[in-house]
């Protein structure tokens, strides 16, 4: 099964995707994690694409393309994947699709997760993530037993650089210019399906598995 799970920041594309990667055992694909990774590395790709980041601005759109292609090529994803943050515009859809029909695959559902303007603020000035195993936690919704430490594993809980308020209304704008174009295209394209992604991560989760052909 290919999946592409849309949705502003803040709407539990991560945990979600997650959640989908245990069940259906299918690789997740996180550009922003791989990015993140990438800076953290201090590898060519994350020079280039960290100052984008910390303006919360999107990373040209030539470095994340390729990353997908190369990524999608790998063997574990022959099973299938989740996108999770990608695509981000219309120039990557189009180009994800042309590189699908090239692989002569097809991308079988797109849900897009909906959230209120209003929570989106509240839960990503909220959340940390584990250093180690990418764990999420939510100081009110989801705090962890051992403040700053993953219920998990141990490790270390970080908030990400750009989980601040000025980065994430810049965020927002910039999801609103070039990712909300995308309902309209994989409406057309795919059958789009929205859940609400308000309430237990659980109850959305069942929701999500529902739309799921
Ligand atoms: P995310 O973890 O999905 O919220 O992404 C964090 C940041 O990584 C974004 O604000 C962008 O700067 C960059 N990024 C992630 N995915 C993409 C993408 N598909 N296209 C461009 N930039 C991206």
């Amino acid at each position: 099964m290919r999946l592409i799970l849309l949705g502003p920041p803040g709407a539990g594309k991560g945990t979600q995707a997650k959640m989908l990667k245990e069940k259906f055992r299918i690789p997740q694909i996180s550009t922003g994690d791989i990015l993140r990774e990438a800076v953290k590395k201090n590898t060519g790709l994350g020079a280039r694409a960290k100052t984008f980041m910390d303006a919360g601005q999107l990373v040209p759109d030539d470095l994340v393309i390729s990353l997908i292609k190369e990524r999608i090529w790998q063997r574990d994803c022959e099973v299938g994947f989740i996108l999770d943050g990608f695509p981000r515009n219309i120039v990557q859809a189009e180009k994800l699709k042309e590189t699908l029909v090239e692989m002569n695959l097809v991308i079988n559902n797109v849900i897009n997760l909906e959230v209120d303007a209003e929570e989106i603020l509240e839960r990503l000035t909220g959340r940390s993530t584990c250093s180690d195993c990418g764990n999420m936690f939510h100081k009110v919704s989801h705090p962890p037993k051992t403040n700053g430490f993953c219920d998990s594993c141990g490790g270390k809980l970080e908030q990400r650089p750009d989980d601040n308020e000025v980065t994430i209304q810049e965020r927002l704008k910039v999801y609103e210019q070039s990712t909300v174009p995308l309902k309209e295209f994989y409406t057309k394209e795919e059958n789009l399906k929205t859940v609400k992604a308000k309430g237990p991560v659980e109850e959305i989760f069942s929701h999500v598995c529902q739309m799921i052909e």
